[in-house]
């Protein structure tokens, strides 16, 4: 791409990024595969973020928000653009839940994009603030998991959170000839939690233009000193599971009332569990995790989320929707 080194210049003279040019991008995503990008950059702040969202759309260069990377499959043919990467912009701030009034024991963390989820937690826990628990120890950020409505032990992020900012593209007007005269832009606004924008793995964000630069989550402050072993309880409950056994996505499928029971429940009674596709395996103790078990490529792991797929419709007739995301 032509002019991604003047952009990569523009950025590096601003103090408001960190540039690196022609980056191997494994080692950022949990799966720990893909290619190249030949720009990375890391906003320090998030007026930094929107500027770099309003110059990419200004110079037409393709561009992807990269949050802790925890649920992306990324080509091993690398991405021909830009990523946005939020994993600078971690403040936590805690405030009261009105400005205005008095609102008791009810407070709120209000959360940069790129603050890690278990950092909230840990945060939380700490300040004696109760109601994010169950989070602990699920990887990424709080962008991302705002962006997939994340959910654990059977609490999800719309239970939590209440004001959302983000910045939404303005689509450029249209001239006579129905061509486009001005360019997209990028604005900043808040949105209130509305709890019909949000439902199972879906939130107001997904599959939108839309980046949400800081997430605040309603919490209560308590005096109840178990918290914190009931954070740890999640925790542990994870790592009994073979969450952090292997790089991997967490759960690759959603999960369907329709099918009556557990999507990995369905794949280890058709004795898929273990199956391998070059590096990639369906993990012997999990049938909803795939781990990239020797060297996978993503296209390995395409193959095998393929395969478990045709499987599924072949024998019960149910037509799996994945929930980790191919770039
Ligand atoms: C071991 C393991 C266990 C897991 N367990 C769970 C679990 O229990 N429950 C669960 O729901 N998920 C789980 N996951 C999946 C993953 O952790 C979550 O989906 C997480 O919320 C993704 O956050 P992220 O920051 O890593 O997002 P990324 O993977 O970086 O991005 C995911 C999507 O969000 C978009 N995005 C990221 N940040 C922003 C932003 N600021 N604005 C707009 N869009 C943005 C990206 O463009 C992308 O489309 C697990 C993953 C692993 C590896």
């Amino acid at each position: 791409m032509n002019n991604l080194r003047e952009i990569a210049q523009k950025f590096n003279i601003s103090e408001e990024f960190a540039v690196y040019e022609n980056v191997e991008m494994a080692r950022r995503f949990s799966f720990k595969v893909g290619g190249r990008t030949p720009l990375l950059i890391e906003p320090l702040t998030e007026n930094a973020l929107l500027k770099a969202l309003n110059t990419l759309e200004a110079e037409k260069i393709p561009y992807f928000i990269l949050g802790g990377g925890t649920n992306i499959v990324f080509s091993d043919t690398g991405y021909d653009g830009v990523v946005i990467s939020t994993v600078k912009l971690n403040n936590i701030e805690e405030m009261p839940l009105n400005e205005n009034k008095s609102s008791g024991d009810q407070v709120v963390l209000k959360c940069q994009c790129g603050t890690l989820m278990n950092t909230v937690v840990n945060f939380a826990v700490k300040n004696s603030l109760t109601g994010l628990e169950e989070f602990c120890g699920l990887p990424g950020t709080c962008g991302g998991a705002g962006y997939m409505n994340a959910r654990c032990f059977n609490r999800e992020i719309s239970d939590v959170v209440g004001k959302i900012t983000y910045f939404d593209k303005i689509p450029g007007k249209k001239d006579v000839s129905g061509g486009i005269s001005e360019i997209p832009q990028f604005v900043r606004k808040t949105l209130e939690y509305d709890k019909t924008m949000w439902s199972y793995k879906i939130s107001p964000f997904t599959g939108t233009d839309k980046v949400i630069s800081s997430v605040e989550f309603r919490v209560k402050k308590t005096t109840d000193s178990g918290i914190q072993q009931r954070a740890a309880s999640f925790m542990k409950e994870r790592v009994e599971k073979g969450h952090f056994k292997f790089p991997c996505a967490g759960s690759v499928f959603k999960n369907n009332h329709a099918f009556g029971k557990p999507t990995g429940q369905i794949v280890d009674e058709l004795g898929l569990k273990g199956q391998t596709i070059g590096g990639a395996q369906i993990a012997p103790w999990h049938g909803n995790i795939i781990i990239n078990r020797d060297n996978a490529t993503s296209k390995d792991i395409k193959a095998l989320v393929e395969f478990v797929k045709e499987q599924v419709k072949s024998k019960t007739g149910f037509d799996l929707e994945e929930e980790i995301l191919f770039y």
